[in-house]
């Protein structure tokens, strides 16, 4: 049986702990060989202690002497944006979980790349920013990017088995909870509170993409992750409303024949596929129960209301830079809102004006121009906010 060897980055978040919950799930098939995090030392210590890894990176120097005196003495312990570098090319891994919230997952993600390493991609902004390059390079060295974001997971196990290419293809229909805020009437959202944007009806996870799942930005970057995971035309990732999280997203072919993907919502399905894939392995999760379910919900997303989504198929069409400045400006937005200096709605006014006051480059394989323009709109953004 093949076991699967694996650096975990980003280990102590939502996403790492789940990853973790399936390596003690399925031990004969995941191993974990490398850890990193970026503060959360005594969670770190606890993990390496536990799985017996001896490589880790912890992000934050400033820790580093206290992650020294809760592991053992043969413990290699890395830092800072280098050390991920190192453990994504660690070489006795088979492959890397890249669960980074934000950019500092990109260049540990094509260091691996080079490397050889098989991806597990649950940082967003890295397909985002820079799918395009990523999914190339990997192409060229002929390694596999599996999605772990539960919607892109389950059009990649809907597409198994499509034999004719993309061309088979008519939509990806991604699913969206709706966020807390599904049935708010449009002229309340402007007093929606941190806390309220908080309670996510569904999925327990971080904070940033709670509210992202709230404004349904999460989704807008979803289309644009999705568009270049699978190769296809931003016209045709469409999202349909499913409150229930029970359909992870669907593949709607052109013969008119559509294949969905349901589980139980617990991140560890996604996971646990991308790991063993393209194999499938028994566990411990959850089974639905469909006659308790009785029946599945779907409605029309509310694009007037939230023009998060509409934003994002637009910055997909024009291509070059322009995914990456709808996802920095929408952080520094959102990092607006969490400390109280702009409303609700503000957070897509604040992109809407960032995106029409810059104007987005080719980047033709460039890193180095998809940060600068990531910077640029940072900038936008700020002083549209006034700070
Ligand atoms: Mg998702």
């Amino acid at each position: 049986m093949n076991k699967k060897r694996v650096v975990i980055l980003g280990s102590t978040g939502s996403i790492g702990t789940s990853a973790l919950k399936v390596a003690r799930d399925i031990p004969e098939r995941m191993e974990v060989v490398g850890l990193a995090a970026h503060s959360s030392v005594e969670v770190l210590a606890a993990q390496v202690n536990e799985f017996g890894v001896k490589d880790v990176c912890l992000f934050n120097p400033a820790g580093v002497a206290r992650l020294k005196e809760l592991v053992p003495a043969d413990t290699r312990i890395l830092c800072g944006l280098e050390g991920l570098c190192e453990l994504a090319t660690l070489q006795q891994a088979d492959m890397v979980l890249v669960s980074i919230i934000g950019t500092a997952g990109l260049k540990p993600t094509l260091q691996a790349i080079e490397a050889g390493k098989d991806l597990a991609i649950a940082s967003k902004e890295i397909l985002v920013m820079a799918g395009e390059v990523v999914m190339s390079r990997a192409a060229a060295k002929g390694i596999n990017v599996l999605p772990v974001d539960s919607e892109h997971n389950a059009i990649f196990q809907c597409l198994q088995g499509n034999h004719g290419g993309s061309e088979q293809v008519s939509r990806l229909i991604l699913t969206a909870s709706g966020g807390p805020f599904r049935t708010t009437p449009a002229e309340q959202l402007a007093s929606v509170t941190l806390e309220q944007a908080l309670k996510h009806p569904t999925w327990n996870m971080g904070r940033k993409i709670t509210i992202d799942s709230a404004t349904l930005f999460n989704k807008g970057l979803e289309m644009i992750e999705a568009r270049w995971l699978f190769g296809i035309p931003m016209e045709q990732v469409d999202v349909i409303v499913h409150p229930q999280s029970i359909v992870h997203s669907l593949v709607e072919f052109r013969d008119g024949s559509i294949l969905a993907q349901l589980s139980s919502s617990d991140m560890c399905f996604p996971i646990q596929y991308a790991v063993t894939w393209p194999e499938r392995t028994p566990n411990s999760l959850k089974r639905l129960n469909l006659a308790e379910i009785a029946s599945l919900r779907f409605e029309a997303p509310r694009w007037d209301d939230f023009p998060a989504l509409s934003l994002a198929r637009q910055c997909g069409l024009i291509g070059g830079t322009a995914p990456a400045m709808y996802n920095a400006a929408n952080e520094v937005a959102v990092q607006a809102f969490v400390e109280g200096r702009l409303s609700f709605p503000g957070i897509w006014h604040t992109v809407e004006a960032a995106l029409s006051s810059l104007t987005p480059r080719d980047y033709r394989g460039s890193l180095d121009i998809i940060l600068e323009d990531d910077a640029l709109a940072r900038e936008a953004a700020a002083r549209i906010i006034g700070c």
